[in-house]
Order: C-alpha cells, then structure tokens, then sequence
C-alpha cells in the first residue's frame, strides 16, 4: 500500500530509525517561526481539529507495523504543529494496545500543552521533544510568531505540568538564533524556566539550512558551547550540525577513504538496510553521503555478500544477506 500520512522511516540522529507520521496538511501551526525549515505557515491556528482523518492514520499505521521492521520511534512531526490533530489520542492509544513494543516520541512546539485534555491525550507517549526558544514576551513573539492567545508563560505553565503528569521522557529543544535569544537577560530567563520544568534533556540547536527568514543567522559551535555552560552543562547537548561530533561523522562519511571511514560508512548502511530495503540515492540521502561514495562502498559490501541486491520497478534495493 502507498501510503499519504506517514513518511519515511529516516535515520534520524536523534532518534535512531524513525517513521514519522504527519498529523496535520502543511502548513497548520500555532505558530509561524523565522527558523521554520517546513515554510511559512499558511493556516495559523490553535483551534483543535481532526484535519488529518485519524483512521486514515491508523489504517497505514497498521498495514506498515504488521509488514515491516520496527522503526525505533514512531514520531508525530510532520509539516506543522501535530498536537492540533484532535485525534492524536486515539492514535497513540491504537499503537500502545496494538504494538506494545512500539515507542512513540511527538516532537511539538508545545503552545497547546496548556489544556488538560490534551496533555491526558498523549500522557502515554515515550517521548517528547518541546520547544521553548525564549521567554520574555518580546523575543518569544519575535521568534515564535504565535497565534493570538498563545502566550509564553501558558507554554510554560503546561511544560511543568506535562513534566508531573507523565512519565514520559522529555528532550526540550532550543534554538538559537545569533543576536536574538542569545543574550545574557534571555539565557538567565531560559535557565530559570528549564529549571522550572525540570526536561531530561536540553538540546541545543541552530540554523542547519535555509530558514523562513534570510535574515536568522547561524550560531557558530563556540557560542553554542558557552551557551550550553550557562545553561546547565550536565544536562546539554548540543545537536545543530555545527557541533564538532557530527561534524566528525559527516566530515569521515564524505572523505575519500580510511579503513575507520569505510568501517563507519558500512555499520551505518547495515543499520539502515537491516530494518528495510533501500536505494542507493536514499542510502545518500538518509546517510547524508555523497552518491558516488556510497555507490563504491555499496558495490564491495555486495562482492564481500554482506548485502544483496534486487532490480525493482523503482530502482535497484539493497538489504542485509541471510
Ligand atoms: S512550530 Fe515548528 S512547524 Fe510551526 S512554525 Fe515553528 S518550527 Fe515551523
């Protein structure tokens, strides 16, 4: 079955293998911020609504579970805000009744956390990613652009009370964006506030590329670092692709060749075709890896049998050998 609603699964550095699932049309949001790498949003809303038909959701969800590995996470992301779907509850309770090893992570912007109803809707997920870019009213609207009556400190108000009512993992986001939330005043504000909510993680992020605004510029890898000790240095991770691990791995997946680059290029494409067959140009893709190289290293797993091929209507598919 080809299927409208989910998407992927991709590899994704934060979450392993994950098949995410898009809950709302592009572009709903409750808000519309500069960094925005979906696009401008075009329905600005806080209303709640099943803009996606949930058993739509559930009838792809179904079909791709009961035919393919399990991806590590079944995320709820998309091309806008996904907690705007009102049947988002119903699709995690069909997961976790049906798929009991599946886990579940929502990535949200966190502006309708504030309401009761919904927080019971997701309490059961395992994973959440909120973002909290600012604090202060000025720089929040000047980030965030939300929709009229979402303000910051109700975003706030329904992180703390997510925190005590779930059992969830939280991974709080922040982004930053040079000479905007990267003062001392809204960084002391941001600590305070993430003390406040108490995540298990705080990862920082910044601009990776083009954004809704061309004017959001990039935080270099050493004003993430010193972010990130004000911040809480035990708790930070910095996740923007100018730190200097991933960085690494990119630097190693695109160089020419070392027996430690091929071994890292090979570990990550077993890891990627052991769960489901892929092309050549999504392996590129995924892995974020020049064609030509992975090509090369491709055709030697295949000699070596550590993969197998076949020629199918969209291209030739690589999976793990028996
Ligand atoms: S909340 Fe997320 S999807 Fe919505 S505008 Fe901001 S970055 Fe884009």
């Amino acid at each position: 079955m080809s299927y409208k609603y989910l998407f992927g699964p991709v590899l994704s550095r934060r979450l392993g293998v994950s098949l995410g699932v898009d809950m709302v049309p592009h572009k709903y949001c409750t808000m519309n911020c500069i960094y925005c790498e979906v696009g401008k949003t075009t329905n600005l809303l806080k209303e709640r609504d099943e803009y996606i038909p949930v058993q739509g959701i559930i009838t792809e969800l179904k079909d791709y579970l009961s035919n393919n590995p399990e991806p590590d996470y079944i995320t709820f992301s998309g091309a806008g805000e996904p907690t705007l779907n009102s049947g988002i509850g119903e699709v995690v309770r069909f997961i976790k009744d049906n798929f009991t090893r599946e886990k579940i992570a929502l990535i949200t912007n966190a502006s309708l956390l504030s309401d009761p109803q919904l927080r019971s809707e997701i309490v059961d997920i395992d994973l959440i990613m909120p973002s909290l870019d600012a604090v202060s009213d000025d720089v929040y609207n000047l980030i965030n652009r939300p929709c009229t009556g979402i303000s910051i400190d109700d975003i706030i108000e329904g992180l703390i009370s997510f925190r005590k009512e779930s059992e969830s993992q939280m991974w709080l986001e922040v982004f930053i964006i040079s000479g905007v939330n990267d003062n001392e005043d809204e960084l002391s504000l941001l600590k305070k506030a993430i003390s406040k909510i108490n995540p298990d993680r705080v990862q920082l992020n910044s601009l990776d590329r083009p954004g809704t605004e061309s004017s959001v510029n990039k935080v270099t890898l050493e004003e993430l670092e010193r972010i990130a000790a004000k911040l809480d240095t035990n708790k930070v991770d910095i996740i923007s692709r100018t730190a200097k691990s991933i960085k690494n791995v990119d630097k190693k997946i695109n160089s020419e060749t070392s027996d430690e680059d091929q071994a890292l290029i090979e570990t990550r494409i077993i890891a990627t075709v052991s769960r489901r067959p892929c092309t050549a140009e999504e392996l590129a893709l995924i892995l974020n890896c020049r064609s030509e190289r992975i090509q090369k290293v491709i055709a030697k797993m295949e000699k070596n049998g550590v993969l197998s091929s076949a020629e199918k209507e969209r291209g030739r598919f690589y999976r793990k050998a028996k």
